[in-house]
Formats: structure tokens, sequence, C-alpha cells
């Protein structure tokens, strides 16, 4: 695409923002559920550490099996801000449900649409009415023009600060619980003028498998990649076989910047 776009999440008159975009390549990194302050603080310091400039974490959980821990809610949106603030990261998080729109921007700097809610109206309407950059995940079987017409959806409403994020798509293969679109990144990046980021943690479910998917994120152009992490993966209350630990984290971190200048 001609022009590609930044993003510039959480900029206020006290702080400058972190900037998604080309020329950048940004590290978003939190756990997948805010379960406790403790493990919030932990696992932020985790990514401050490893030089993630913003901080993800789930309060909202949607999950496939109704079993699965489903997030703490409200207390998480308190706990995460708290451990933005405390590491001087701005904060990432997903919102479910329209009528949380007000709730969610209090605490959030950036709000995600998670893969399930990518073609959820309601909710691209009540984000594209909000002055907050918008974290938009392709749904897990939605084709890359379905992926683009939510991204208008929200920019119709007239928010403009929207980043794509590839988190893999339903494919026969079933060695992982998705299919990474590597090719999606430069497809947008022709298409849209918008940032694309990758998850390779969602796609991968399994940590062996996340470094050498960052790596290809890397090599195809993309602006960032987001990974899980907890400060002891084993006792996460979900997700944990894809999360990463304090030292792997570092590593992927160091191999990220042998290959791309880290935000
Ligand atoms: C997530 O990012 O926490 C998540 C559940 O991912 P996805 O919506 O891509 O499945």
């Amino acid at each position: 695409y001609p022009s590609r776009s930044t993003v510039v999440v959480g900029q206020s008159s006290e702080r400058p923002g972190v900037s998604i975009g080309p020329g950048f390549f940004t590290l978003l990194a939190g756990p997948c559920a805010v379960e406790s302050l403790d493990q919030a603080l932990e696992a932020a310091e985790m990514a401050r550490a490893a030089g993630a400039s913003l901080l993800r974490g789930g309060a909202f959980r949607p999950h496939t099996s109704p079993q699965a821990f489903r997030g703490l809610g409200k207390s998480a949106l308190r706990i995460l801000a708290e451990a933005g603030a405390a590491t001087g990261l701005p904060v990432v998080t997903e919102i479910m449900d329209a009528k949380d729109i007000d709730l969610v921007s209090e605490y959030a700097d950036m709000l995600q649409i998670g893969a399930r809610n990518m073609q959820n109206y309601a909710l691209l309407d009540a984000v594209g009415r909000i002055a907050k950059p918008v974290l938009l995940k392709r749904g897990i079987q939605a084709t890359v023009e379905e992926w683009l017409s939510a991204a208008e959806y929200v920019a119709q409403r007239g928010n403009l600060d929207i980043v794509l994020c590839e988190r893999g798509i339903r494919t026969f293969e079933q060695a992982t619980p998705a299919t990474l679109d590597i090719s999606a990144v430069p497809t947008v990046q022709r298409l849209s003028h918008l940032p694309v980021i990758v998850d390779p943690t969602h796609a991968s479910g399994r940590r062996d498998l996340v470094l050498p998917l960052a790596r290809a994120a890397i090599a195809v152009g993309a602006d960032g990649v987001l990974i899980d992490v907890h400060p002891d993966p084993d006792s996460a209350l979900c997700d944990g076989p894809q999360a990463l630990a304090g030292s792997e984290i570092r590593e992927l971190a160091s191999a990220i910047r042998r290959l791309a200048p880290l935000l």
C-alpha cells in the first residue's frame, strides 16, 4: 500500500505513547488472563524487562469451552491498569460485549476485538465510536476480505486507529489449533494501510512454536507480535501450554532484536 499508517497507543499529556506501524517492531506481551494482582504485576514486569512496550492481559475471556476460565471481569481491568501503571506500559485488553464499552475504555489504552467477535457488528460499531485504538484479530474462519470489511465497520464510525492481528485460521491441519496464515501479512499490507501484527501464541497453542513463528512474522514484514507470558505457566488458569516464562520471553525478545529494531 503506498503509504502505511502508524497507530499510537496510550498517548497523553504525560507520555508520548507507543507506535505500531512501519519502521518499528512492537512487542505486546502479558498474561492471557489476569488471575490476581501478584500474577499480573509479575507478568507485566516480565514483559517490560524483555522489552515489550505494551501490556496485554485478559479480563473478559472468550473460550470455546464454557468450563474454561472466563476472566475476572471488572476487577481484572483494575488490576491490569495497576500493572500497566507500575511498569509504565499502556494496556490492551479484549472487549466481548458492546455494553461494556464505557467500562473497558475507562481502564484500557487499546481495545482488542477477539477472533470470535470479528463479525460482531454491534461491537465493531461500539469501538468505532470511541477515541481509543482497536486491535482487530482475524476471525478463525474469516477471509482477508472479511477481515478488512470488519475493519471498515470500525473506521466507518470514525475510529481510524486500527491495528490488524493475524492469529491463525482453521484449516484441515490438526497439529496446531490454527494454521498461522503468514501470507496474510504481506497480502493485507498490499490491500490496506493499516498496521498488522501477528499472534504466534494463539495460532500455535504451543510455546515451542512461538519463537519460530515470531521470526516468520518479522521475515514477512509484520509490525509486531503479541505473546502470552505467565510467571508460572504450569499453574496458569488458562492456556498455560502456550505461555512463555521469564527466561523464554527474554530469549524471544533478544532473538527479535537480532532481526528487527524493537520499539
Ligand atoms: C486472545 O488473544 O486472548 C484470544 C483469545 O485470542 P483469539 O481471539 O485470537 O482466539
